[in-house]
């Protein structure tokens, strides 16, 4: 029994969907055109008007947006409606003047509540279900878009939002949870802290969790299910695009259908920006078709993924993206924050530390680990290890009001971070958190 949430469209054939997103690219292209500067320069910078864009074909004659674009306009400067008609602000996480706003009219807030509520049905959620949301609530999208997609079923939707782990695992008992979302790290720690806490899963009610925001592996599902005896599912999402839900995964666990007729999927070539056929690894890029307080055109999302557009034993035709399997750029997640080596460069050069470093990244059972190497110069070089514990704490804290996230420290001696052909390594990720499919 296979369960959907709009199933004339999730069902559709492919000529009904090329109809649908055709008509909305038309219509979001002259409201980018006619709302947001930036499109409407590019735009004529290309000679592209508005009309020119007669089929799904068209596409490709549009500008990238990138994620610097949606800096330089920070922090409304792609929105495409008057203010008074944006209902709801998030943001991407990531430090103070790298965050990402975006806004939502009521209707886009429908829109990515629907998409959610695709997904929750497609694994079986009904209004019998009790929705346990342990993604952060905040600017996050994670928390608030798990929430109007169980809302808009009409589950009981219990918001706890993350951290208190101890709290999470009675909540679950007691109010009889049946769908739990979080990142797929939490999820594990929740399976490992039940177990130590001497809880038998598998007299819980809990069934299944939809778990996304960072990567994730098959391995990881495969503990996830068995910790916690549930079934494991995968959602994509981004702030930029929408949030959680922009592609989503079916009871198949064979990819994430794309929906398609809000967001259009291409996968490019990141050096030349040419389209790739089904099956070959590239750049993903969304643009969201029907949204109106913040509509991207072809967002290179900075991703590495493959499509097909091969038929799927759940009956939905929407076209399925792989999961991530890297990324473009050096951005890295780490306890669920966005972040670049970069950031921790601008925190030494303000500090007048070197900036030879290498950060490292590990995973011990679900918890992240995240440490910076740092070598000591000149002026902060001292063997008295009292001074270099104070050091490496008062740059601790930067980090932390910097980054979001709080790192361990080791100051190291000149010349003792490895390099390779000259260059320091700057990332040493041991966690294998994508696939290498
Ligand atoms: P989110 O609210 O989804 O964390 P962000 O905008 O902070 O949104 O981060 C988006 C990025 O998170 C994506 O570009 C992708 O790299 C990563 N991500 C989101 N969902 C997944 C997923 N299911 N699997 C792997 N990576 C994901
Ligand atoms: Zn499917």
């Amino acid at each position: 029994m296979h369960n959907y949430y709009n199933p004339e469209v999730e069902t559709a054939s492919r000529e009904k969907l090329n109809q649908i997103q055709t008509k909305n690219l038309i219509e979001q292209v002259k409201h980018v055109y006619d709302n947001v500067p930036l499109y409407r320069e590019r735009m004529d910078a290309k000679g592209v008007k508005p009309e020119d864009i007669k089929s799904l074909d068209d596409l490709k004659k549009l500008p990238f947006t990138s994620k610097q674009d949606l800096r330089d306009t920070y922090p409304y400067g792609m929105f495409a409606v008057p203010m008074e008609d944006v209902t709801r602000i998030h943001a991407s996480s990531g430090t103070t003047g790298k965050q990402i706003v975006v806004g939502y009219t009521d209707g886009d807030m429908d829109i990515w509540n629907t998409c959610v509520a695709r997904q929750l049905t497609a694994i079986g959620a009904t209004k019998e279900d009790k929705v346990h949301v342990s993604y952060g609530y905040g600017l996050f999208t994670g928390g608030l878009g798990l929430h109007g997609g169980s809302h808009k079923i009409g589950c009981t939707t219990i918001p706890v939002s993350s951290g208190n782990t101890a709290r999470q695992l009675t909540i679950m008992q007691d109010f009889g949870s049946t769908i739990l979302g979080s990142t797929p790290s939490y999820a594990m720690y929740l399976g490992e802290s039940a177990e130590r806490a001497g809880i038998d899963t598998s007299k819980l009610p809990l069934k299944a969790g939809i778990f996304g925001a960072e990567p994730w592996t098959e391995e990881m599902r495969q503990s996830i299910e068995k910790s916690l005896n549930i079934k494991a599912y995968d959602i994509y999402g981004l702030t930029e695009i929408c949030g959680p839900g922009v592609a989503f995964e079916c009871t198949e666990q064979n990819g994430m259908h794309v929906n398609e007729d809000h967001f259009i999927i291409e996968i490019i070539d990141p050096e030349t920006g040419e389209n790739l056929p089904d099956g070959e690894k590239g750049e993903i890029v969304f643009s969201s078709i029907t949204k109106k307080a913040f509509p991207l055109l072809r967002f290179r999302t900075k991703d590495i993924g493959v499509i097909t557009h091969e038929k799927c034993a759940c009956g939905r035709t929407f076209v399925r993206m792989s999961k991530p399997l890297g990324r473009v750029d050096d951005m890295l997640i780490v306890r669920g924050v966005n972040l670049f080596p970069s950031q921790i460069e601008a925190v030494l050069l303000k500090e007048n530390h070197s900036p030879n470093y290498q950060i490292i990244v590990d995973r011990n059972g679900s918890l992240d680990s995240f440490e910076v190497d740092i070598e000591m110069n000149e002026e902060h070089f001292s063997d008295k290890p009292s001074d270099i514990i104070k050091m490496e704490k008062s740059l601790e804290n930067k980090f932390k009001s910097a980054l979001g996230i709080k790192p361990k420290v080791n100051l190291v001696s000149p010349d003792t971070i490895p390099r390779s052909e000259g260059k320091a390594v700057r990332v040493v990720d041991k966690r294998k958190v994508y696939s290498n499919k």
